[in-house]
């Protein structure tokens, strides 16, 4: 893998394809809270990302090792960013 310039670059959890960590959604290890959606990249804790698209947060949930993971409150968000992407038509 080539690194370019100073953007860093992360893989995501849905289709683990690599892109800029500024184009994807943060989410973040709250320890024993489990992992919480971090769209300000503020939370503390190891980082993981996922592309703001409907099919790779929609894989997050289908994924038991990953889903095990959220809180349900977190699931909860992920579900209405899934219909929210949903409703968004490409232009
Ligand atoms: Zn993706």
């Amino acid at each position: 893998m080539s690194i370019r310039g100073h953007i860093p670059l992360r893989r995501c959890l849905g289709c683990r394809s690599v892109k800029p960590q500024a184009s994807l959604l943060r989410l973040a290890e709250g320890g024993d809270a489990g992992w919480r959606i971090d769209p300000e990249r503020r939370l503390g804790g190891r980082g993981h990302y996922v592309c703001l698209s409907e099919s790779c947060l929609a894989r997050l949930l289908t994924q038991r090792t990953v889903r095990g993971m959220f809180f349900p409150s977190t699931i909860q968000q992920i579900r209405r960013m899934i219909k929210e992407q949903s409703e968004v038509e490409p232009s």
